[in-house]
């Protein structure tokens, strides 16, 4: 017992933090929208944070991918601190986030709109970037479509273009890192079979970058699928932490009420 416990810790110290934040706020007006957060994710972990709307989830995933700045707190992302918006940053670390929409330049092809990074590294060539975007953009199950603009595709296609561009940076390029990606609602809106498609997206994402992940979602597949841990966000603070068999299983009023979808709990619509 006491050998297992020395080793554990070892292994905890041996494993390095893709997100650390201490004490992160941030606030609009005089709203507290998170207050004093603490979340801790592990390379190669999978999390999804939960929480009925408004709740500021997908706050957090822009404060991580670097768009805005909390106002009190310390954020460190992959052990380094971060203290600038990611365009001012000369080092950057490999967030990606995939929006709620698709967000395609309209008047780009998905080719240009796939390869966007990778076109402003001028040592690359044509040739090359075409055949990298081909391969992301085959990943995702899409064929032929470099040409197109976005507007010739479906929203499922569009969908699957922007997890094709979250494929394809730098990364490729330089292997040493394991990005972090962050996903906001990817299956809201859509039916159960093309949520299940999207998933498994997801999955297959994460494995071929072999990065952590976090999702934002209230669709229960979604959670259970694609993540190992589960937060619930509510009121700028996390209401509990635990595994995803946790979640299926746990009475705590928080979970049990979003579970469910009960009216009656601790989370109620803010008075007006
Ligand atoms: P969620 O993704 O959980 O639905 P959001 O993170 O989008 O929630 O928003 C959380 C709260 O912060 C909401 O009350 C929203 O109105 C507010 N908010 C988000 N972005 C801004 C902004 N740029 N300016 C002012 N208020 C904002
Ligand atoms: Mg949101």
């Amino acid at each position: 017992m006491y050998l297992k416990t020395n080793f554990s810790i070892f292994i905890l110290k041996k494993s390095k933090h893709a997100v650390e934040t201490n004490n992160l706020s941030i606030s609009w007006d005089k709203q507290k929208v998170l207050n004093k957060i603490n979340l801790k994710l592990y390379e190669g972990e999978k999390l999804a944070i939960v929480g009925p709307s408004g709740s500021g989830k997908s706050t957090i995933l822009k404060i991580l991918a670097g768009l805005i700045m909390p106002t009190e707190g310390e954020l460190r992302i992959f052990g380094e601190k971060q203290t600038y918006l990611r365009l001012d940053q000369t080092n950057p670390p490999d967030v990606r986030l995939v929006f709620q929409n698709p967000a395609l330049l309209g008047s780009l092809t998905i080719e240009e709109n796939v390869g966007f990074i990778l076109q402003r590294n001028k040592n690359l060539s044509k040739k090359f970037i075409q055949a990298i975007v081909k391969e992301c953009l085959e990943e995702v199950g899409l064929f032929n479509v470099e040409r197109k603009l976005p507007n010739e595709l479906s929203g499922g296609m569009q969908k699957r273009v922007s997890f094709a561009r979250a494929l394809i940076t730098e990364q490729d390029l330089d292997k040493k890192n394991k990005p972090l990606l962050l996903f906001d609602e990817p299956t809201a809106g859509l039916d159960p079979i093309a949520s299940s498609r999207i998933e498994d997206l997801i999955n297959k994402t994460n494995k071929k970058v072999n990065g952590s992940s976090i999702v934002v979602s209230h669709v229960l597949s979604t959670i259970e699928r694609t993540s190992e841990k589960v937060v619930v966000l509510y009121g700028g603070k996390f209401r509990w932490a635990g595994s995803i068999d946790e979640f299926k299983k746990s009475n705590d009023p928080y979970v049990f009420q979003f579970r469910n979808g009960k009216l009656e709990g601790p989370m109620q619509p803010k008075e007006i």
